[in-house]
């Protein structure tokens, strides 16, 4: 028997009966697994099971109203992800008919999903060979591969993924890493063990390497409420660092403490600090904070004047929207955007 052979005799055997395990739905395990986003699987069964009972298909949430939704996703807390997810559905099911995409890169294109979310419904529900890497497969990856170089472990996700069951390879590596391998594994029951280089080299406590899990970078995020006719303005830029897929506020990445090698990644697209210190503008006091992976961050928010020169998007290919400012924890579903609210007039920090 091979490594991977071994780890799916070892899943058959071993694996949590969870009900999105059974006949797997690309919808079943979307919702599945942005609710896990969030929560640990115990806490978060009883309202997955009431969820799937009054939304069954991605058709049936597609015609909720939000309010239902939001009604259901109580008690599982941000609640951007269930209205994002609400929204993508109603995008899935008019663009492809209520059927997921097959397809990575059209299953990217939906709002809210990302290469993990995408990569674990395609491989799960079609059986399409993508490898799946959460933080459990990072740190099976980076000992049976002893590689510290995290941009390397998709590859080797990839290239160690069981071409006849990609779905039950997926769930076993993550499953191998939420019950065996673990920050401290238990090699003797490990399925692989034969396979895996930290364990043969007496190594496994080199991996993953620690300080990759510690660093945190610091930094500034700089949020500009640009208004034209009292709507605040919205972009999305793929080419930023951070929010590639979601439409914020415009922001500038300033005063980064990062490894000199790093500073490449963190650059602010040119035309953006170009618009931005052009724009006259004041500091809103006070500041709020926030983690983003490992990033500390320090938000910022600077008001514009409503004086909007008339071209100024003009020349940059890049999307925007304008919108009311009580929709912007809708349109800009992430937690960051409830941190921004309070900036906003009205809400405490900006004086008109
Ligand atoms: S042998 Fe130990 S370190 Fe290697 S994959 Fe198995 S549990 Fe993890």
């Amino acid at each position: 028997m091979n490594a991977q052979e071994s780890l799916k005799a070892w899943f058959d055997l071993n694996k949590r009966d969870l009900p999105f395990r059974n006949k797997p739905s690309a919808y079943k395990i979307w919702v599945s697994e942005v609710m896990l986003q969030q929560t640990r699987v115990a806490a978060m069964l009883p309202l997955y099971n009431q969820f799937l009972l009054s939304f069954p298909d991605m058709e049936t949430l597609s015609r909720a109203s939000e309010e239902e939704v939001l009604e259901h996703w109580r008690g599982l807390g941000y609640y951007s992800r269930a209205r994002n997810l609400h929204k993508a559905c109603q995008i899935v099911t008019s663009r492809y008919n209520g059927r997921f995409p097959e397809t990575l890169e059209e299953a990217l294109e939906i709002p809210g999903v990302g290469p993990y979310t995408a990569r674990a419904i395609l491989s799960m529900a079609y059986g399409k060979k993508y490898a799946v890497l959460d933080g459990n497969v990072k740190r099976v990856i980076s000992r049976i591969f002893t590689e510290s170089d995290e941009k390397k472990w998709q590859s080797l996700a990839d290239s160690f993924l069981n071409l006849d069951y990609p779905g039950d390879h997926n769930q076993a590596m993550m499953e191998l890493g939420a019950l065996v391998c673990l920050p401290k594994p238990i090699c003797v029951k490990c399925p692989v063990q034969n396979s895996c280089k930290a364990y043969k080299e007496n190594a496994i406590d080199k991996y993953p390497p620690s300080k990759l899990e510690k660093t945190k970078f610091e930094l500034e995020l700089h949020f500009y409420l640009v208004y034209k006719q009292g709507k605040l303005l919205l972009i999305q830029d793929s080419s930023r660092r951070f929010f590639k897929k979601l439409y914020t506020l415009p922001f500038l990445i300033e005063k980064a403490k990062l490894p000199a090698k790093e500073a490449k990644n963190y650059l602010n697209p040119s035309y953006m600090k170009e618009m931005l210190d052009t724009l006259p503008s004041e500091l809103i006091p006070g500041t709020a904070s926030h983690s983003i992976t490992h990033h500390k961050i320090k938000i910022f928010c600077h008001k514009t004047s409503k004086d909007l020169p008339e071209d100024f998007l003009g020349g940059h290919s890049l999307y925007s929207k304008w919108i009311d400012k009580d929709r912007l924890e809708m349109e800009f579903p992430s937690s960051i955007a409830k941190k921004i609210l309070k900036f906003l007039p009205g809400n405490g920090l900006f004086q008109e």
